[in-house]
């Protein structure tokens, strides 16, 4: 079938929205998927500018939400009219995998990194030309087809225009802190950048019972959000020394710090800000180079750097877990959400970018109505 989407034409290209690109077929493990809504997240713009290059043209998107429309004949827990979120591949097969670190996937550059669908294949193409997918999902156009393990079923009372940024910036926020760092309630943790990803780490830590929640970020607007949604104290870097005023609070530093900006002096300052023992996790997406400072900074400290991928989670278990935490008005993810029209998508990266709107999202089909 022929469907519309959004399409980068090489590196730094805008997005373009296309008529009548080729959509695969459905294979045996696939499910053909009609998008309501896709949030846009920094790996899009990442891979849009050509920061970190994938293939092009490229039709990028990775935070969709949909109905099912059509499934592969070996795939059995699926069925056409189901609502689905969107996530990453994983072969669900491998020693990571079943080991329920599906973010290790021993196929997951090979799944979703590559350009093409887990067996090889383009998804899309145009006049003959092979056009890249992103995650193995391609979430900015009207339909696509994943693998079935790329889908998590949802109940259909949910909003779909809300709900497909659990797929990507939320999942891996709240799993940095609910899986990777485990904190204990009473501990404290500071977290550099309060984008979609740093406000569910905050929203988690606030979960977990983490009882100084600092948020660090330059953005007077995005730091009084922050505090609304789980920080118990906020640091503006313009203001004030981010790595004295933690130990003010906190004595000797915190437990945790995630920096989510991969900005080098932030990431510095994460691993200097932490107490004796304590744990930073790196987790954006970038070419920058980290740099941790003199060795002793670390062993002198037993200090540790990690970086965690997409919050360590199994999307099937860790996306079901978010949607009940907001549904006890735990995880109020929605409201860092504006949503565009498709035809916007550019002008919604510009706001997400420039800081103006934290989480956009594009309505894909305005025709849908919630609970229906
Ligand atoms: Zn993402
Ligand atoms: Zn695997």
């Amino acid at each position: 079938m022929q469907i519309k989407a959004a399409v980068v034409e090489k590196p730094g290209a805008p997005f373009t929205i296309e008529d009548g690109i080729n959509l695969h077929e459905v294979g045996p493990n696939d499910l053909r998927v009609h998008l309501v809504a896709s949030g846009i997240c920094h790996s899009d713009e990442v891979i849009r500018s050509g920061e970190t290059p994938l293939s092009y043209p490229a039709i990028l998107g990775h935070e969709g939400a949909g109905i099912v429309e059509e499934v592969g004949n070996a795939v059995t827990d699926f069925a056409p009219g189901d609502h689905v979120i969107l996530s990453y591949y994983t072969d669900g097969t491998c020693d990571k995998c079943l080991s329920g670190h599906a973010g290790q996937c021993r196929n997951y550059t090979k799944g979703d990194l590559m350009g093409t669908r887990p067996d090889g294949d383009y998804n899309f193409s145009k006049d003959g030309v092979n056009i890249a997918n992103m995650l193995n999902q391609s979430s900015f156009a009207t339909t696509t087809v994943v693998h079935q393990r790329n889908a998590v079923k949802v109940a259909k009372d949910l909003d779909l225009r809300k709900i497909g940024p659990l797929g990507c910036g939320f999942v891996t926020g709240s799993g940095t802190v609910l899986n990777a760092l485990q904190p204990r309630p009473g501990q404290t943790i500071a977290v550099f950048g309060t984008g979609a990803v740093g406000l569910a780490a905050m929203m988690a830590a606030k979960i977990s019972g983490c009882t100084k929640i600092i948020a660090i970020d330059r953005n007077d607007n995005r730091l009084a959000l922050a505090k609304e949604l789980g920080a118990t104290h906020t640091i503006n870097t313009t203001k004030q020394d981010v790595v004295q005023t933690i130990k003010e609070w906190t004595g000797d530093g915190v437990d945790f710090t995630i920096d989510t900006t991969g900005v080098p002096a932030l990431t510095k300052m994460a691993i200097d800000a932490l107490t004796t023992g304590g744990t930073c996790a790196g987790i954006a997406v970038t070419a920058n180079v980290v740099r941790v400072g003199e060795w002793s900074d670390l062993s002198a400290f037993d200090k540790h750097f990690v970086g965690v991928l997409m919050g360590d989670s199994v999307p099937q278990l860790d996306i079901p877990r978010l949607l009940e935490f907001y549904q006890l008005g735990w995880f109020p993810f929605d409201k860092t959400e504006k949503f565009f029209t498709f035809d916007q998508i550019n002008e919604a990266n510009e706001a997400s970018k420039s800081g103006e709107v934290i989480k956009p999202v594009l309505i894909i089909d305005p025709d849908y109505q919630p609970g229906k």
